[in-house]
């Protein structure tokens, strides 16, 4: 017998168990073809109607006008890095950034080996605990676009709110996707590993306004041009097929479970008693201004953090996993993507009172 154990891992994260199960009573057979969908040419008519229906599904859930392409691609959240402005510069030599924490740096990093970054406001100040002001930003007007992370994983800051601005909005979603509905005709392009929220690593989604394609750098290789990976059906070479058709279980679970309005009412609930529960102790805190509190990663700290080590060795105990801050933060971390229910946060709760109790 196994035991499945709460997994509150950042990434690659916990899947549901429901999809898991549905994926190993198909691994061998799918669906009395005789082979595994491993084993299947992704050009064979039953990994279409896969990759089909999953795109399907993706934009039933998430609503995405006809005016926009889904792509589903590789390199992870960091190729985008060098995609969005390979593809989106279009001869300006010039975009917007917001810094909200270390995946705002990241990707700004990587944008200026392509252009001229302006960082348009950056929450640095407050150690990344706040979002900046909108009233403060100072956008440039010559700007291809304006990139910004809705929700930074490691620092568990996250926009309650939509940037109004006048040129097309690039989201870093990978790590909120499919937590909540998003009106996706305010972006103009929305890229996110799936490792986080939507399946297993090594496939990428990319939700792209068509009238943005078709003006890549020409010395942007094909596999990051968004245009050719278009005209290609995302199948311009071999895709991730497997993470893809887990991608699609992942889509039908969400469906099946009442869509985004049900699942954000989940995760709200899920964040707001741990928050509650965090406020509430003098033992553990939680460094994020109110209004900029992540929904999907909850960092917090220990009263005393010599207590760090053996705090994460008896929860393991306990059967809650991978609680441990990211190394270049250290403290704790829950994350609580979709597919981390209630009851694992009650027994995180349990195990944080007793450990309170014990050591506070
Ligand atoms: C995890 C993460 C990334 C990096 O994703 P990779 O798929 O490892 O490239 C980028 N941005 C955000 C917000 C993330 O959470």
């Amino acid at each position: 017998m196994t035991q499945r154990k709460y997994n509150f891992c950042a990434g690659p994260a916990a899947l549901p168990e429901a999809v898991l199960e549905q994926a190993q009573a198909e691994l061998l057979d799918w669906q009395g073809r005789g082979l595994s969908v491993m084993e299947m040419s992704h050009r064979s008519k039953e990994f279409v109607s896969i990759a089909e229906q999953a795109e399907a599904d993706l934009r039933e859930l998430l609503a995405v006008p006809d005016d926009y392409s889904v792509l589903f691609v590789q390199g992870g959240a960091t190729a985008q890095f060098s995609a969005v402005p390979l593809n989106l510069l279009q001869g300006s030599g010039k975009a917007d950034y917001v810094n909200t924490g270390q995946w705002s740096k990241k990707a700004i990093a990587e944008a200026k080996r392509y252009c001229d970054v302006n960082v348009v406001a950056t929450s640095e100040s407050s150690n990344f605990s706040t979002i900046p002001e909108p009233a403060e930003w100072q956008t440039d007007e010559d700007a291809a676009y304006l990139h910004y992370t809705p929700n930074e994983t490691i620092g568990g800051v996250e926009f309650h709110w939509l940037p109004r601005v006048s040129v097309p909005l690039v989201a870093d979603m990978s790590s909120t996707i499919l937590s909540r509905p998003i009106d996706v005709s305010q972006f103009g392009l929305i890229y996110a590993g799936a490792q986080k929220n939507v399946g297993p690593a090594g496939l990428t989604l990319v939700i792209v306004r068509k009238e943005l394609l078709g003006q890549a750098h020409e010395l942007t290789p094909a596999t990051l041009n968004y245009q050719t990976i278009d005209h290609g059906k995302s199948m311009l070479n071999t895709p991730p097929t497997f993470a893809w058709y887990l991608a699609g279980l992942v889509f039908d679970w969400l469906k099946q479970g009442g869509g985004l309005e049900a699942q954000a009412h989940r995760n709200h609930q899920k964040a707001t008693s741990l928050y509650q529960f965090i406020d509430e102790s003098g033992f553990y805190s939680n460094p994020v201004e109110q209004q900029s509190r992540s929904w999907m990663n909850v960092p917090f700290t220990l009263a005393d953090n010599t207590l760090d080590k053996t705090f994460l060795a008896s929860a393991e105990e306990h059967g809650l996993l991978n609680l441990a801050g990211h190394r270049s933060v250290g403290g704790m971390r829950a994350s609580l993507y979709n597919a981390v229910g209630m009851e694992a946060v009650e027994a995180l709760l349990e195990f944080m009172r007793v450990f309170e109790q014990q050591h506070g």
